[in-house]
C-alpha cells in the first residue's frame, strides 16, 4: 500500500533525539529557542513562539489577541476542526463563510456580509498548503478593525508573491507528524508584533516570566526539546522536502485527466501539504476511494464533514447556516499521495489507477 502520507525521518532526526537524551536536558531549553529563531527566519517574521501542538498555537494566539466570550470569529467550514475549536476554546463564537471551489479556501467576498459589531477576528485557512488571497482578508480587516490569524498548520514554506506565509499577520504553524515537516507533535506561532510575542510566550507556560510570578492565567503548551530537536533537523530539510512535493504535483497536474486537479492562482505558491482532486461528473468519490484503496493507493478525505455540521457544533446552534460550496466540496474531495518519499513508480501507478476511474 502507498501510504497518504509518511514522515520523513533520517539519521539526523535520530542522532538529534539521542543527544537530547545524553544531554539530560528534555524540556523547553535552547533546542526549543534554536527552534523559534529558524522558523523566524525561514517565514520572515519578527518572533516565533514554539508550542505543544498547532491547536495549542491557534488558541494562544487568539487569546493575547484579546479573544473571549461574546467575540465573534469569522473561519472557514471546511478545515480541520481545531480552527473551530480553538475559537470555542476563548469562549467566543465561530462564524462561517462559505468557500471557493478552485481553491478550498475562505471566499473574500462573502466576508463583508458575516461581519457584525460583535466580530474580532477573521482565521482564514490555508488549506492544503494553498495560500489564500490574504490581500483581500487583510484589506477587509483594516476597513471593519479586525484582526487576522491565520491557520497556516498546513502552509509552512507556501509564499504569496514571493513572500513567505508567516510574515504578514499573527500565524499559526502545526508540526504534526503529518504536516510538511514535523516533529511527532509541535505548534509555531509567528508574529511581527512584540506585544503578543510576549503574550503568547506568558500564556504558553503558566503566565511565568519570572519562575512562580503568575502574572495571567497561562496554561502549559510548551514544547519539549526533544520535539524542537527533531524540528531543527527538519527545517533543514524543507527546501527539499517542499521542492519534492512540488515535483510530485507537477506529474500528477500533467498526467491525470480523469478529475479534476487543483487550481494555483498567479502567485500563489503552493505547498501541497495535500494534492486534492475532486470527483466529479456524476462519478462517486466513495467509490474511487475504494477502487484506489483495492489497487493498493493510500487516499484521504479532508474533510469527510464541514465544521457547521460535526455534532459539537450543531449541539452549540452553530449549525444552522448553509454552506452550499463546503457542503459539496465535502463529497467531491480526494487527496492522493504527494509526499517526498514517493518513487517514481509510485506517482506513475498512481496516476495510472487514477485515470482509470
Ligand atoms: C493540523 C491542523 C491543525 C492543528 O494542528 P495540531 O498540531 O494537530 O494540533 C489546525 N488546523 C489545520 C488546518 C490543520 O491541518
Amino acid at each position: 500500500m502507498i501510504p497518504i502520507s509518511k514522515p520523513f525521518i533520517g539519521a539526523a532526526e535520530k542522532q538529534a533525539v539521542m543527544d537530547v537524551l545524553d544531554s539530560g536536558m528534555l524540556v523547553q531549553g535552547p533546542r526549543t529557542e534554536r527552534l523559534e529563531g529558524e522558523f523566524a527566519r525561514t517565514t520572515g517574521a519578527k518572533h516565533a513562539i514554539a508550542l505543544s501542538n498547532g491547536t495549542a498555537a491557534l488558541h494562544i494566539a487568539l487569546l493575547a489577541h484579546g479573544i473571549g466570550p461574546g467575540d465573534e470569529v469569522i473561519t472557514s467550514p471546511f478545515t480541520f476542526i481545531a480552527s473551530v475549536n480553538s475559537i470555542l476554546f476563548c469562549g467566543a463564537t465561530p462564524v462561517f463563510v462559505d468557500i471557493e471551489p478552485d481553491t478550498f479556501n475562505i471566499d473574500p467576498s462573502l466576508v463583508e456580509d458575516a461581519i457584525t459589531s460583535r466580530t474580532k477576528a477573521i482565521m482564514p485557512v490555508h488549506l492544503y498548503g494553498n495560500p489564500c488571497e490574504l490581500d483581500a482578508f487583510n484589506a477587509i480587516a483594516a476597513r471593519h478593525n479586525l484582526v487576522v490569524i491565520e491557520d497556516a498548520a498546513q502552509a509552512i514554506g507556501a509564499t504569496l508573491c514571493g513572500r513567505p506565509i508567516g510574515s504578514f499577520n499573527t500565524s499559526c504553524f502545526s508540526l504534526y507528524a503529518t504536516k510538511n515537516i514535523m516533529c511527532g507533535e509541535g505548534g509555531m506561532i509567528t508574529t511581527n508584533d512584540d506585544d503578543i510575542a510576549r503574550q503568547c510566550r506568558l500564556l504558553r507556560s503558566h503566565g511565568m516570566e519570572r519562575r512562580y510570578y503568575h502574572e495571567v492565567l497561562g496554561y502549559n503548551f510548551r514544547m519539549s526539546d526533544l520535539h524542537a530537536a527533531i524540528a531543527l533537523v527538519q527545517m533543514e530539510r524543507l527546501e527539499t522536502l517542499t521542492a519534492q512535493r512540488r515535483a510530485n504535483a507537477a506529474y500528477f497536474n500533467e498526467n491525470i485527466t480523469s478529475v479534476l486537479t487543483p487550481q494555483v492562482r498567479n502567485g500563489h505558491g503552493h505547498v501541497y501539504h495535500q494534492y486534492t482532486v475532486r470527483v466529479t461528473d456524476g462519478k462517486s468519490r466513495d467509490a474511487a476511494v475504494k477502487q484506489l484503496n483495492e489497487a493498493g493507493i493510500g487516499t484521504g478525505i479532508f474533510y469527510p464533514l464541514p465544521a457547521h455540521c460535526q455534532k459539537h457544533i450543531v449541539e452549540r446552534g452553530l449549525g444552522n447556516v448553509h454552506m452550499p460550496v463546503a457542503e459539496l466540496m465535502a463529497t467531491q474531495v480526494l487527496s492522493l499521495p504527494v509526499h517526498p518519499l514517493l518513487h517514481t513508480t509510485d506517482l506513475e501507478k498512481i496516476a495510472y489507477e487514477v485515470n482509470r476511474l
